[in-house]
C-alpha cells in the first residue's frame, strides 16, 4: 500500500511488485536502493533501475514486507542480500566496500571521454540506450557515439493519454538535437508484455506472447502513422534520425510497416511541399527467434538490424523475463543463445546488413567481450555500463577475445561458459571488476 508519502534521504523502497510509477514517486536523490518481492532482473522496471544506477534486488522470497518499515538496513545488490538492523561491524565493512566501489567507478569515469578502442586497434562504437530517464540522459551525448536504442514508450508510459503528434514532434526534436550530429535510433512504440499504458488496457493470459510492439502499431495504424510523422518532422534540418521496429516476427509485418512508413512520408510531403523531408534508415529488432532465419530476405528490405538480446533470450529459452520463479533460467550465456548471437553476426556480415546489439548483455563486460569476438562493432547500453565496457575493452585485444569465444561456443552449459569468461578476466588483470561477498 502507498502508506509512506514522505521519503527521507537514503530510502530503500521495498515493494511487492515494483513499478516505474513507484520509482517516480521518490524525490530524486533520495532513493538508495529498491527491493521487489516479485519480478526479475530482466524486467522493464529492472532495466530502468539499472539505467538510473540504483542498486536493486528482484524476486526475493518470503519477505515479511511490512516488518521493515523505518529500520536501518544494508542492501547488497551484488550478492542479492538484505541485512536488517546490521551490526556496527557490518556497517563498517560495507562502508569500506562502498568506498572501493566508488574508487573503481572513478577509474571508469576518468577514461569516459577516451576512444573505445581495443589494444589491437579495433574501434567499437559504444552507443547509449536512452529514453527511460527523461531528463538526465541527454547530458551524456559527448561520451557515446550516439543512441543505439531510444525507448519511446517510456515517455508514453508517463503520460495520462496518448501524446499528440505535435507533442511527440517537439519531444523527438529535443532528443535528436541533444545528440546531433550523432545518430539516434528511435524505436517505435514497444508496449505490451510488462510495459503498460494506464490509458490503454491490454489484459492477456500470456502478455509476452501476446499483443506487443509492432503488432499493436500495425493494428492501430493511426497511432503508428502519428508517431512516424512526428519523427520525420522532428528530423527536418537535422538528419540524424534512424527508425527501428520492435518485435518483428514475420515478413508481412516488415512489409506492412514499411508500407505505412511510405504513407507517412508521402502524406507529409503533400502537406509540407516546401520542406525537405529526409528518408531515415529503417531497421528492425531481432528479438523473435524466427527473425534470425529471415535475414536473407529482410536484409534486402531494411537498412539495419539490432539484436534485442533480452527478448531473444526470453523466447529462445522459453523463460518469462519478468518471472522471479524462473529467473535463474534466464541466461544469455546459455551456449544456445550465444550460438544464435554468433549466427546473427555471420549472417549479417554475409548479407552486408549493418548490425548492432542493444540488450543488457552488451552492457555486461563479459558479454561485450564475447559479442566483439563474434564481430559486433556496435553495442548499445546504459551509461554506467558504457563507461565500464569502454574501460575493459581498452585493456584487451580482439585476438584474445576470439580465442575465448571459440572455447565458450564449444561448451554445453552457461556455467561452463561463465567459468571461462571469469578466468579470462582474472588472467587479464580485470579481477577488480568482480565483487566477491564474504
Ligand atoms: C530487448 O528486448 O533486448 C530490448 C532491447 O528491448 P526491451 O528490453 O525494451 O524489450
Ligand atoms: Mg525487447
Amino acid at each position: 500500500e502507498h502508506a509512506i508519502k514522505d521519503y527521507p534521504p537514503n530510502t530503500i523502497l521495498i515493494a511487492n511488485t515494483l513499478t516505474p510509477a513507484m520509482l517516480a514517486e521518490v524525490p530524486k536523490g533520495h532513493l538508495a536502493g529498491v527491493v521487489s518481492v516479485n519480478g526479475s532482473a530482466n524486467s522493464h522496471a529492472s532495466i530502468l533501475t539499472r539505467a538510473m544506477g540504483i542498486p536493486a534486488i528482484w524476486g526475493i522470497e518470503d519477505l515479511p514486507l511490512l516488518q521493515f518499515d523505518g529500520k536501518p538496513m544494508i542492501l547488497d545488490a551484488f550478492a542479492g542480500r538484505l541485512y536488517i538492523s546490521p551490526s556496527q561491524m557490518l556497517l563498517d565493512e560495507y562502508a569500506d566496500l562502498q568506498h572501493q566501489d566508488n574508487l573503481l567507478n572513478n577509474r571508469f569515469l576518468a577514461e569516459q571521454e577516451y576512444e573505445s578502442i581495443t589494444l589491437d586497434g579495433e574501434h567499437v562504437s559504444l552507443l547509449l540506450n536512452a529514453g527511460l530517464e527523461l531528463k538526465t540522459d541527454q547530458n551524456n551525448a559527448h561520451v557515446c557515439d550516439g543512441v543505439g536504442l531510444y525507448r519511446t514508450e517510456a515517455w508514453f508510459m508517463q503520460k495520462g493519454q496518448f501524446p499528440s503528434q505535435l507533442e511527440q514532434e517537439n519531444w523527438y526534436r529535443e532528443v535528436l538535437t541533444s545528440y546531433y550530429p550523432n545518430p539516434v535510433v528511435m524505436r517505435t512504440l514497444d508496449i505490451g508484455g510488462d510495459k503498460v499504458l494506464d490509458y490503454f488496457n491490454i489484459t492477456e493470459e500470456n502478455p509476452f506472447l501476446g499483443w506487443r510492439g509492432i503488432r499493436i502499431s500495425l493494428d492501430h495504424p493511426e497511432l503508428f502513422l502519428d508517431q512516424l510523422k512526428a519523427m520525420l518532422k522532428a528530423n527536418i534540418g537535422l538528419g540524424n534520425l534512424k527508425i527501428m521496429l520492435p518485435m518483428i516476427s514475420g515478413t508481412e509485418e516488415v512489409d506492412e510497416a514499411l508500407g505505412l512508413f511510405e504513407q507517412a512520408y508521402f502524406e507529409l510531403n503533400e502537406h509540407f511541399p516546401e520542406q525537405q523531408i529526409d528518408r531515415p534508415d529503417i531497421g528492425i529488432m531481432l528479438e523473435v527467434p524466427s527473425s534470425v532465419f529471415m535475414l536473407p530476405e529482410w536484409s534486402k528490405k531494411v537498412d539495419f538490424c539490432s539484436v534485442g538480446s533480452n527478448d531473444l533470450t526470453q523466447y529462445l529459452l522459453a523463460v518469462d523475463r519478468a518471472n522471479a520463479r524462473v529467473a535463474e533460467l534466464f541466461n544469455p550465456y546459455h551456449p544456445g543463445v550465444l550460438r544464435v548471437l554468433s549466427k546473427i553476426a555471420s549472417e549479417c556480415e554475409n548479407y552486408e546488413l549493418p548490425f548492432s546489439l542493444c540488450g543488457e548483455l552488451g552492457g555486461d563486460p563479459e558479454g561485450a567481450i564475447l559479442l566483439i569476438a563474434m564481430g559486433y562493432r556496435r553495442l548499445s547500453m546504459n551509461l554506467s555500463s558504457l563507461n565500464k565496457v569502454k574501460w575493459v575493452l581498452r585493456r584487451l585485444s580482439v585476438a584474445d577475445m576470439e580465442q575465448l569465444l571459440s572455447e565458450c561456443l564449444a561448451q554445453s552449459t552457461a556455467k561452463q561458459v561463465l567459468r571461462l569468461t571469469r578466468n579470462f578476466m582474472l588472467e587479464h588483470n580485470l579481477g577488480d571488476l568482480f565483487y566477491t561477498p564474504k
